[in-house]
């Protein structure tokens, strides 16, 4: 049976990646890691693993029906987890409205047969991989923010080197009030 890897995600509004790109080249030496390329940054909301086509097409189903107003995302936390060598950018406070959204998508996806991590939900936008040694994170003060609007459904691939996802499907938020 045909299967694809797949991510329920926020992606990141234009020209934000950019941003993030060039503030990271300020901040971490080449030694501290591999960046994640601009295009590939996001934040997962509930990985699903590989899923065919017919339970992908009910998670879309069940991902068309969610109704919950849009909100806002204030970028103002780092950390690193040198296991697996994750650095992220987070939350001080994670908005309401992304613990509800993250919570129904994980919660619908244990429902069709996608296991979720026991661990609790930590929203992060992953800023560079393999960075298993020390790393000196960015001094406090920064802040980043975006409007979401709308979530997606991602599929990951890798191939020649490097991986890549596709956004297969995206539902909006209702207006942000
Ligand atoms: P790589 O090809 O290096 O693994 P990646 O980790 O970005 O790159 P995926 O492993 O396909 O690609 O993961 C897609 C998204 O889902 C990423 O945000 C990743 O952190 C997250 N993810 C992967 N595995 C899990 C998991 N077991 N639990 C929670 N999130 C996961
Ligand atoms: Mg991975």
């Amino acid at each position: 049976m045909a299967t694809q890897r797949l991510f329920f995600a926020l992606s990141l509004p234009k020209p934000l990646p950019q941003q993030l790109v060039n503030w990271r080249a300020e901040q971490f030496a080449a030694e501290d890691g591999k960046p994640v390329e601009a295009a590939n940054l996001h934040l997962t909301l509930a990985f699903l693993g590989d899923v065919s086509d017919t339970t992908s097409a009910r998670l879309q189903q069940a991902a068309a029906r969610i109704q919950q107003p849009g909100f806002q995302i204030e970028l103002n936390d780092a950390g690193h987890w040198p296991r697996p060598g994750v650095v992220w950018l987070g939350c001080q406070r994670a908005p309401r409205g992304l613990l509800q959204l993250a919570s129904l998508l994980r919660s619908q996806a244990a429902r069709h047969g996608c296991p979720q991590s026991t661990q609790p939900f930590h929203p992060h936008i992953t800023l560079l991989r393999h960075a298993t040694q020390r790393v000196a994170l960015p001094a406090p003060g920064f802040h980043w923010q975006f409007a979401v609007e709308h979530f997606g459904l991602y599929s990951s691939s890798f191939s020649r080197g490097r991986t890549r996802y596709k956004q297969l499907a995206r539902w909006p938020l209702l207006p942000l009030a």
